[in-house]
């Protein structure tokens, strides 16, 4: 399957979230297509920074709101058609869940309604930033996007999990009974840099504490397990999402599976490090394992991530190394 570009030269996209780790990555893929971008975001967990070098880009524009409480139309980018509508933004980390509940749950919401909206409106395609906890703690392996999940729906990661599910449901909705162009992405765990070193993500935690040479802080045994994925591989998936016509939900990340003890280990041999591996409580609800079933992926958008861990850990740490002072 070969999915043609869509998306590109003279076409407007709105990124939520655009500010983010992850989004900025896609607003970088966006802009050096050709496309126009505005993203909107209110810096909760973002960082002007991770745009700071598309200041000068005539086809960028950074907005400064909040999307759950609506659309910024009186900036007059916002208010202009746009072609897709691409709604990244939330906040994503584990730390998050304690700290920022109530945004999660907006921003699933209340956002995603408003922006679905916007697209009815504009004719746009609509994609959404959906989750691999969407599966909760799955008691299937690896997860195709046919299996329903097992969620703990008043647990403390539920308020992430519920509000993408919540977000999934308006998207599929609006695609029946309103006629919205829509396509769902289930992300599994990305890395790359520009994450925030203290995000309480297990890549950027380990990869910290290396460089620094504190003890790598495993939660449990270690013996769980996440498939890892490099940003620019996810990008390229949700790019053929983009540019497809499939409404998904489709699993993007790669199959790769690592327990957490090996690739503490990993992270530690390729910087060098003196650090030692110590063990923590293991927090509620972690779930035991995590692999995508990329089945669909591959034959619906031709999707292949090629990114192997080691080379994007080692760019990842260069960028690590290069901002921690
Ligand atoms: P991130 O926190 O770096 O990026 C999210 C961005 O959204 C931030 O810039 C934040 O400031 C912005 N934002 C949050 N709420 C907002 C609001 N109400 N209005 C405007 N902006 C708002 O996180 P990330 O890891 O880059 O994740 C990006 C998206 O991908 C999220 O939707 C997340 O749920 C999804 N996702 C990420 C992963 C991953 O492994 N990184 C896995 C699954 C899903």
């Amino acid at each position: 399957m070969v999915v043609a570009q869509r998306y590109g030269k003279g076409q407007r996209i709105l990124v939520t979230g655009g500010a983010g780790f992850m989004p900025s990555h896609l607003v970088d893929a966006l802009l050096a297509r050709g496309c126009t971008v505005v993203a909107i975001d209110n810096f909760v967990t973002g960082s002007k920074n991770n745009v700071a070098h598309l200041a000068e880009n005539p086809l960028f524009t950074l907005v400064e709101a909040d999307v759950s409480d609506g659309l910024p139309v009186h900036h007059p980018a916002v208010a202009e058609r746009f072609d897709a509508i691409m709604h990244m933004a939330s906040p994503a980390s584990p730390k998050d869940f304690a700290t920022l509940p109530v945004e999660i749950l907006r921003v699933g919401s209340l956002a995603t309604i408003h922006l679905l909206e916007r697209a009815v409106t504009d004719g746009a395609r609509f994609i959404m930033a959906s989750t691999s906890e969407a599966y909760g703690d799955p008691l299937v392996h690896p997860q195709p996007e046919s299996y329903w999940g097992n969620v703990n729906p008043v647990g403390i990661r539920s308020v992430y999990d519920e509000a993408k599910r919540f977000a999934e449901a308006t998207t599929m909705a609006y695609h029946r009974y309103r006629g919205a162009d829509v396509g769902i992405v289930r992300i599994f765990n990305t890395y790359g840099p520009r994450m925030r070193p203290d995000d309480g993500r297990a890549i950027p935690t380990f990869i910290t504490q290396a460089l620094r040479g504190e003890p790598i802080t495993v939660h449990g045994t270690g013996t769980q397990t996440r498939s890892i994925c490099y940003v620019d591989d996810l990008v390229k998936g949700i790019l053929l999402l983009l540019d497809s016509s499939e409404t998904g939900p489709v699993n993007c990340g790669t199959e790769h599976e690592v327990t957490m003890r090996d690739l503490a280990e990993l992270i530690v041999s390729l910087t060098g490090s003196t650090s030692t591996v110590t063990y923590l409580t293991r927090t509620a609800d972690d779930p035991e394992m995590r692999r995508p079933d990329l089945t669909l992926a591959r034959e619906r958008l031709g999707y292949t991530p090629s990114v192997p861990p080691e080379d994007g850990l080692r760019r990842t740490i260069a960028h690590f190394s290069a901002h921690l002072n």
